[in-house]
């Protein structure tokens, strides 16, 4: 009997934006696929409307991922068919210009970042018809910060999202209930699937087998209703991870994959957010989750509207007893805007005892005084349009702040690490892409040293972007994949 559970041309570890992205060039192009995903495979009507629920099924860790440091921050990941997409906002960003020159100029990378990449934005967005997020669902939270960025003449603007038929629901975190966002899941998965790609959820992949060199195929566990069992999965071409930026780097390291800068250079995008009181109506719960921002690239941050589910959105308000109970009594009248700062500091991850993982990141002084300056902008913004209170979930602030002098006069001039609630689900860098020996993959996204073993996720990113990352992530994921189908289909042909 064969030790092989399966055989195909590539298996893939990783249904999130880069591994369904890859499957969905390399099943398209003819050959055969193994998806191997750790996650279930939850449909649109198995979503579930309270976020604690919805965390259970679908985050990694229930959202207690956090960096190893006095201050942890958490690290927010998918764990499920559709990897973090299913549980984003689906906001879309193409690479900006600045960040594709210095990948060109100081990584050379411009066999990625050129016309091929252009094109493929092009695809992509014709295929998860990508829009900007419609009037009629802009809902309450995003169109008072529209009002908010105007009366202070800030640039900004509605969001292009990934979204077809989107009702405004307001529950992209907990997965999109009718299935309009078009996350992985929804989208890439089942037209590779469509095209004869066969799908492993539920199996987490220990390691990639390698054979002098060569990766042959991936050895894994999988979970089903009998208990656990380990499964090889054999790939003649190739294996691409795209496990994410914590996993990727672990599962190479296992693996025996060694380079440098492996688990190395890890980059985020972290942020905070502040909720307003207002007497209007602002029924956060209807509406895109994430419809309107305020880009301000010069100054390191990004300003975006942020709907709480209401579970949350209630643990998120100040007081006790009585007050509180008013408060929460009052759940229309709130609105929450946030800042997603683009950080210099670099960190690290290596394997550790909370769900295998260690991450060291410390946010340097110059990301705090970006995240203290944005802030302030969005306090601003709120008492601009009429907030009657702030809680701007600073430590060294009061709880409740009334007007804006107040926030201004008691906002300190630097922020201490531990005065702010830092949070971060946009991570990159860890397996770094470079055509020098700087990169733990080259421009192919091959990992140097081996044969047959790529790496297409967030983990190839050399710097972070300071916009959202996925559109990013499957562009590039395109470009090296469709590479990669060419340069198989040649040596098929041979
Ligand atoms: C709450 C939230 C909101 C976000 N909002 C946006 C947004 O609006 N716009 C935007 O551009 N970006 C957004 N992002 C970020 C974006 O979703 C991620 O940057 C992107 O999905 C990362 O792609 P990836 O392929 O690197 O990893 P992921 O999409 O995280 O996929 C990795 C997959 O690998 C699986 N995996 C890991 N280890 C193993 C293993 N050993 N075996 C098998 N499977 C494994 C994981 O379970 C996961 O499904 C958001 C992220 C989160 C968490």
């Amino acid at each position: 009997m064969s030790r092989w559970a399966d055989e195909v041309d590539f298996v893939i570890v990783g249904t999130g934006a880069g591994g369904a992205t890859a499957a969905r060039v390399l099943s398209e192009a003819g050959f055969s696929l193994a998806l191997v995903e750790e996650g279930a495979f939850l449909k649109p009507e198995d979503r579930p409307r309270e976020l604690v629920d919805a965390m259970a099924m679908a985050v990694r860790g229930m959202a207690t991922l956090a960096t190893d440091s006095l201050v942890p921050m958490p690290l927010l990941q998918g764990k499920c068919v559709g990897g973090s997409t299913a549980i984003n906002s689906g906001i879309i960003w193409r690479t900006p210009d600045d960040v594709r020159e210095d990948w060109t100029r100081n990584w050379g990378l411009a066999s990625l970042v050129g016309e091929a990449l252009d094109d493929a934005f092009v695809h992509i967005e014709d295929e998860l018809s990508v829009g900007p997020t419609e009037a009629p669902i802009a809902g309450g939270n995003n169109l008072l910060m529209e009002r908010a960025s105007k009366a202070l003449g800030l640039p900004g603007q509605v969001i292009h999202r990934n979204a077809r038929g989107c009702e405004g629901n307001g529950r992209c975190l907990q997965g999109c209930p009718i299935g309009a966002r078009q996350s992985m899941e929804v989208s890439y998965v089942p037209r590779a699937i469509a095209s004869g790609a066969r799908l492993y959820a539920g199996c987490h992949v220990e390691r990639v087998i390698l054979e002098r060199g060569r990766a042959i195929g991936v050895r894994g566990t999988q979970h089903d209703a009998l208990g656990k069992k380990t499964i090889e999965i054999r790939a003649r071409r190739g294996v691409i991870v795209a496990a994410s930026a914590i996993f990727s780097p672990l599962l190479l390291a296992r693996s025996g994959v060694r380079h440098a800068n492996l688990g190395e250079r890890f980059q985020a995008h972290p942020g905070a957010a502040i909720v307003g009181r207002f007497d209007e109506d602002v029924s956060m719960g209807f509406g895109a989750s994430q419809g309107y921002e305020v880009p301000m690239r010069d100054r390191g941050f990004k300003l975006e509207a942020l709907a709480l589910p209401p579970d949350m959105l209630a643990a998120r308000l100040p007081g006790a007893g009585r007050d509180w109970q008013t408060r929460v009594g009052e759940l229309g009248r709130y609105a929450q805007w946030g800042g997603v700062v683009r950080m210099e500091a670099l960190g690290r991850v290596r394997s550790g005892f909370f769900d295998g993982v260690s991450v060291r990141y410390e946010p340097t002084e110059g990301d705090l005084d970006k995240v203290r300056d944005a802030l302030l902008h969005v306090g601003r913004m709120m008492f601009a349009v009429g907030a009657n209170e702030i809680y701007p979930g600073l430590a060294c602030m009061p709880e409740i702040v009334k007007s804006e002098e107040e926030y201004v006069r008691a906002m300190p001039a630097r922020l201490r690490r531990a005065d702010v609630h830092l949070v971060s689900s946009h991570l990159f860098g860890t397996a770094c892409a470079s055509s020098d020996a700087r990169g733990v993959v080259d421009e192919r996204f091959a990992v140097r040293g081996t044969e047959g073993l790529f790496v297409m996720d967030a983990s190839v990113f050399p710097t972070n972007l300071g916009v959202n990352p996925q559109h990013s992530i499957m562009g590039l994921v395109w470009v090296a994949s469709k590479a990669l189908a060419a340069r198989e289909s040649e040596r098929r042909a041979a």
